[in-house]
């Protein structure tokens, strides 16, 4: 039977991650997000702050001092610390993830290297990166003609690998010190039997951030250009199996709760809207009274409340299958182009109610339309996540107690 019933723990967490949110994220985040070099715009205090608080380190296993959290709980506090800023969230959650995908795919003796980089360092934030100028969706649909896929190289020498290539729009590029990255091992063979990943820090020669995108919303994260220039990564930071990275990047997704927590985290965005624009329907008198009090304003804060709570359950319940050992790959990846477009139409709906006090760049909701817009593009497209959903549909076939004989006959034009 599906359980929501927070344990006293996730109760436990999640204040921890509010009062974060509120006292710590919040007070600078709309600043922060308007400072034009994109460079400046992250706060380091807030990592420093996470640390003590025990947040950054969530998915850093029992063993390793961490709080080893599963999926669900991970959506419910980066949906908190979202709530006070986007960009702040996707710095953790990217490190969050990414710690999951390295506890799972590495073998004990790398996990006894890599786990107290990440672990110890009270600064230490991660990366994942796949994407490249010329390869985007490819590695997450996945195509898998040898003319796709990504085209940074790794060519083995000795005991060592050589990368070579161009990484782009990597969040926490330029911030992370801790870096998953995917080359081919051979670009005439199919990306699916050619990827592979490796671990790296940000210190190793060859290795720099070349560029911090300006971007629309998620403006106090930095999402960078990475170049590897003769990258020299010895053979024993190659993780999980030679060749079988693609398969791992869409593990990370669904399996290992990627769609999920990034869904949570722009959910945090709508819920903030959705309390600003309360408040403020409740305050703002026009027609003689609050405009909470026009039905018509009351049904559009009764639609966000409901859309907020649909998206946030569908999260959730996406996270309990995978805490039962049964993960549904289909629902990972809806649940998040429902939650992305869920943030942008409760924004939208608050951007209509505040009208042109929220078109001013003085008051929070402008950021909050620019910050619901990322997820329509990152952690997949929302339209490669259905394209994907849509191939695990399944099919109801003859036999099939479902199966309606008059469809059949319809389908046929009888
Ligand atoms: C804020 C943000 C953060 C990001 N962070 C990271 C990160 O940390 N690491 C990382 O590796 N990447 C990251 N990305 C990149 C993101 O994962 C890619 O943008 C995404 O995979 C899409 O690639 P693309 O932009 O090159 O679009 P393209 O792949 O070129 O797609 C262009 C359009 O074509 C559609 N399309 C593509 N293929 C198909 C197909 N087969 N069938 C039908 N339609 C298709 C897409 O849906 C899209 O509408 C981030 C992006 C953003 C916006």
């Amino acid at each position: 039977m599906v359980d929501f019933t927070l344990t006293p723990r996730q109760k436990e967490l999640r204040e921890n991650a509010l009062e974060f949110a509120i006292k710590h994220v919040m007070p600078s985040a709309e600043r922060n997000d308007r400072v034009p070099d994109v460079e400046r715009a992250f706060d380091w205090e807030l990592v420093r702050e996470a640390s003590r608080r025990g947040l950054r380190t969530l998915t850093v296993p029992k063993d390793w001092g961490g709080e080893g959290a599963d999926v669900m709980t991970l959506s419910m506090i980066g949906e908190t610390v979202a709530y006070g800023d986007l960009g702040v969230a996707v710095a953790f959650d990217q490190t969050w993830k990414i710690m999951t995908m390295i506890a799972n795919l590495t073998t004990p003796e790398q996990r006894k290297r890599w786990m107290p980089k990440v672990a110890e360092d009270p600064t230490c934030l991660l990366a994942a990166a796949a994407t490249e100028p010329l390869s985007g969706s490819d590695s997450i649909l996945p195509y898998n003609g040898s003319d796709g896929g990504v085209r940074m190289t790794a060519v083995k020498k000795g005991d060592r690998w050589i990368l070579n290539g161009e990484k782009r729009y990597i969040s926490n590029g330029g911030l992370a010190n801790v870096i998953y990255v995917m080359a081919r091992t051979d670009t005439r063979l199919p990306p699916s039997e050619s990827t592979v990943g490796f671990l790296l820090t940000s210190d190793t020669k060859g290795y720099s951030c070349t560029e911090v995108w300006d971007k629309l919303g998620q403006r106090t994260v930095q999402n960078g250009t990475l170049v590897f220039d003769n990258v020299e990564i010895p053979d024993e930071d190659l993780v999980g199996s030679r060749g079988g990275a693609l398969a791992e990047l869409g593990a990370l997704l669904t399996r290992f709760g990627s769609n999920i927590q990034a869904g949570a985290t722009v959910l945090g965005v709508a819920q903030r809207a959705y309390d600003i624009t309360l408040q403020y329907a409740r305050q703002r008198i026009q027609g003689g009274k609050p405009i909470f009090e026009h039905q018509i304003q009351q049904q559009r804060l009764a639609r966000m409340s409901m859309k907020i709570d649909a998206a946030r359950y569908y999260l959730w319940y996406s996270g309990w299958t995978a805490q039962q050992g049964q993960p549904d790959a289909r629902v990972a990846s809806l649940c998040k182009v429902h939650a992305a477009e869920c943030a942008v139409e409760v924004v939208t709906q608050a951007f209509e109610l505040w009208a042109a006090t929220g078109y001013m760049r003085k008051n929070p909701i402008e950021k909050l339309l620019r910050d619901a817009q990322s997820f329509i593009h990152s952690d997949g497209t929302n339209d490669v996540l259905t394209l994907k959903a849509a191939g695990r549909l399944g099919n109801i076939e003859k036999g099939d107690p479902r199966y309606s004989k008059r469809v059949e006959e319809a389908a046929a034009g009888r």
